[in-house]
């Protein structure tokens, strides 16, 4: 690996002022679980790194008509809260299947969004979660809905200067279950399909759904056609073989060194399946 500068700015303005300055190949750096990877397999060389890690701000985990994470509240922080197991248990089973102890230590729920694999563990159930991102850079904050942050593979909506602050989950309302689940070839690895389910049930019926895929597709992906054929309905076998082929129909995957185009397609009706079984069984 090339060496570089390593700079540890302790305020937002700083970072912004660091990355203004150094210019267009320095960059930021959370976890260093991605990009430090990168930079081994010589893929990258930034010559500087401005880390994140002493900016108390991103750091911070709170309570304001739901839950807000810092960027940098690493993986294992959000596997242990009792508050997300009970209320996200989609965001909570997602992190726990993330790599291993050691990674989900250091690794952020930031640079797991700002790395913007396809298949990014943290991805699918903070979209069916209603989650919204806040970003800051030089000219001030902006927020948006974490479906509209990637643009293809490890590329996002972020400038240069920016950096993803904040994550805000809206509260849970009675009636409300979730589910995340992930295919990888061995376990700790990178999923080859995760997908996440959230529904709303009001005597049986799903009011409200959501679903999410990843790793089919450019970007994560909500499935709102599937969604809207769920809504307004009950949950029976007929209208869960309806979702498996919605989903396969919806998907644009591609083959790669994990998998093959057909096993993805196909896998993704199932998976999907069984999270919306599973989200409408966590609500009882
Ligand atoms: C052995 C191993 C197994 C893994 N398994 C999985 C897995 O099962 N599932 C999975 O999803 N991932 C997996 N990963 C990938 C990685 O661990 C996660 O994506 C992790 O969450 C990245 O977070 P980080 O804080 O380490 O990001 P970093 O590596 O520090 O940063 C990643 C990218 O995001 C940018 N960035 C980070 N934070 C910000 C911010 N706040 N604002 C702006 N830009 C930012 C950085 O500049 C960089 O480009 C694995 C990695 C390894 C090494």
């Amino acid at each position: 690996m090339k060496g570089f500068d390593y700079f540890q700015p302790g305020r937002l303005e700083e970072a912004y002022g660091l990355m203004e300055t150094l210019g267009a190949e320095a960059g930021y750096i959370a976890g260093g679980t991605d990009i430090l990877v990168r930079m081994k397999q010589k893929i990258i060389a930034p010559p500087a790194l401005i880390s994140l890690r002493r900016i108390e701000e991103l750091a911070r985990m709170g309570r304001d008509r739901g839950l807000l994470l810092g960027s940098m509240t690493p993986l294992r922080a959000l596997e242990k809260s009792e508050e997300i197991a009970a209320s996200y248990p989609c965001l909570s089973q997602a992190v726990g299947s993330l790599a291993n102890p050691q990674i989900r230590n250091v690794a952020t729920v930031g640079g797991n969004l700002c790395n913007a694999a396809p298949s990014a563990d943290c991805a699918p159930p903070l979209m069916v979660l209603g989650a919204t991102l806040t970003i800051g850079g030089p000219g001030g904050e902006r927020t948006l809905p974490v479906e509209d942050f990637f643009e293809g593979p490890g590329r996002t909506v972020l400038r240069r200067e920016e950096i993803l602050t904040g994550i805000a989950i809206p509260e849970r309302v009675p009636g409300t279950g979730s589910a995340f689940l992930k295919l990888g070839r061995v376990s700790q690895d990178i999923a080859v399909i995760n997908a996440a389910a959230l529904v709303i049930m009001e005597g049986g019926v799903c009011r409200t759904c959501r679903l999410a895929v990843g790793a089919v597709a450019p970007t994560p992906l909500r499935l709102r056609g599937v969604e809207r054929l769920v809504e307004g309905r009950r949950p029976d076998p007929e209208l869960l073989a309806e979702v498996e082929r919605g989903v396969r129909g919806e998907v644009n995957p591609i083959t790669d060194v994990r998998s093959t185009e057909e096993y993805r397609r196909e896998v993704s009706g199932v998976l999907l399946r069984r999270a919306l079984e599973q989200a409408v069984r966590d609500v009882r």
